[in-house]
């Protein structure tokens, strides 16, 4: 596989000109430098040491970076574990303390609202739909005028797949259970849960487990069986809900634009190509954890009960998210631009998404 990555790298690098969906067209025809000067640059990530998954993603980047420069390229990666601060990636590489971060787009909202739109929406697009639409549908554009602002680019980072809607320690019947409900979840889904009477929160990954069994939370969502059960969550809170909140969860790469405009243009190019590639390699391996986990989770742990919502949740859940979009929109023009953007694209791809994939899945149930 790695090595399958390696030669589909240096051919997307060498057809760099011709595709300027993905790799934009910043660096057309940049020119082979012969510079042998060597640039380190230091990445911050949210997760801790050899978080899985994640963790790989920046270590394939890592490499990736490295192999394809030639050494000229070399990416020192911190975890939380160093640095101390899992959700201070955006202040770290904007202040330009780290060159280069990996994180999730969605943390930031609190920090610049539009930052929120580029992990996942809830009932949003699905993962071929968004990338889709990061590529083709103008949603990089919009990510650049976005944190340009804060003197950053974001990049892809690896995608999910859909989420699981979470664990909970009392069955979902109806949405007065949801009233008061203390539950870990981050981005425009908690404000969701909010407006429907719940109480959201957001708990970096590695206090999750503690504060669910201590009561500081009563249900939290994480992200599926790719990562959950060894999280070990089954043990405390029984219920597993499928998903609605993060259809196509992306997390992100980071760069601070003052050190990106300073490389040399086959290195700024070899960058992105490093990004996009371990972004592939991250959801590959997402999609192939979870199936695996969930084959082996009926097996393993019998006590966890699988369930969805009952349609007057999920109504009463996208009603709130209808009236909480609308405001946003009405309070900043750049919301406005991209719910515009997102919801038209959605509204085009997922006519597509239903007569094929639908369609074919739909043909092959029993
Ligand atoms: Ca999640």
């Amino acid at each position: 596989m790695k090595k399958f990555m390696q030669l589909f790298a240096v051919a997307a690098l060498i057809s760099t000109t011709a595709n300027a969906g993905w790799f934009g067209d910043d660096d057309k025809g940049a020119d082979v430098t012969k510079d042998n000067t060597v640039y380190t640059l230091k990445l911050a990530e949210t997760w801790p040491s050899n978080f899985p998954i994640f963790g790989d993603a920046t270590k394939n980047f890592a490499k990736l970076a490295n192999d394809m420069s030639g050494g000229r390229l070399v990416i020192k990666v911190d975890s939380k574990n160093k640095h101390k601060s899992a959700l201070g990636i955006f202040d770290f590489v904007k202040s330009g303390q780290y060159d280069l971060g990996h994180s999730a787009s969605y943390y930031w909202k609190g920090k610049d609202i539009n930052t929120l739109f580029f992990t996942s929406m809830p009932f949003g697009m699905t993962t071929s739909e968004q990338h889709s639409w990061f590529e083709y549908g103008g949603g990089q554009e919009l990510m650049d005028k976005v944190y340009s602002k804060h003197g950053m680019k974001s990049i892809i980072g690896g995608s999910t797949g859909n989420q699981m809607g979470g664990w909970f320690q009392k069955e979902i019947n109806t949405v007065n259970d949801l009233q008061g409900l203390k539950m870990r979840i981050p981005g425009f889904a908690g404000e969701i849960m909010a407006e429907v009477g719940a109480k959201p929160t957001n708990i970096p990954a590695g206090e999750l487990y503690t504060a669910l069994d201590r009561g500081t939370i009563d249900a939290l969502e994480w992200v599926g069986p790719s990562l959950d059960l060894r999280m070990g969550f089954h043990k405390v809170a029984p219920y597993y809900y499928t998903g609605w909140h993060e259809p196509s969860t992306e997390l992100q790469f980071l760069i601070n634009l003052e050190k990106y405009n300073s490389l040399p243009a086959d290195l700024r190019s070899i960058l992105i190509t490093a990004m996009k590639l371990s972004a592939y390699e991250m959801y590959v391996q997402s999609e192939h954890e979870s199936a695996k986990n969930w084959a082996s989770m009926k097996k393993d742990f019998p006590n966890i009960k699988v369930k969805t919502f009952p349609k007057p949740v999920f109504d009463a859940l996208r009603s709130a998210n209808d009236k909480l979009l609308k405001e946003l929109a009405a309070k900043n023009p750049l919301s406005k631009e991209i719910i515009e953007s997102q919801a038209n694209y959605l509204a085009k791809s997922r006519a597509w998404t239903a007569i094929s994939d639908q369609s074919y899945l739909n043909s092959q149930s029993k």
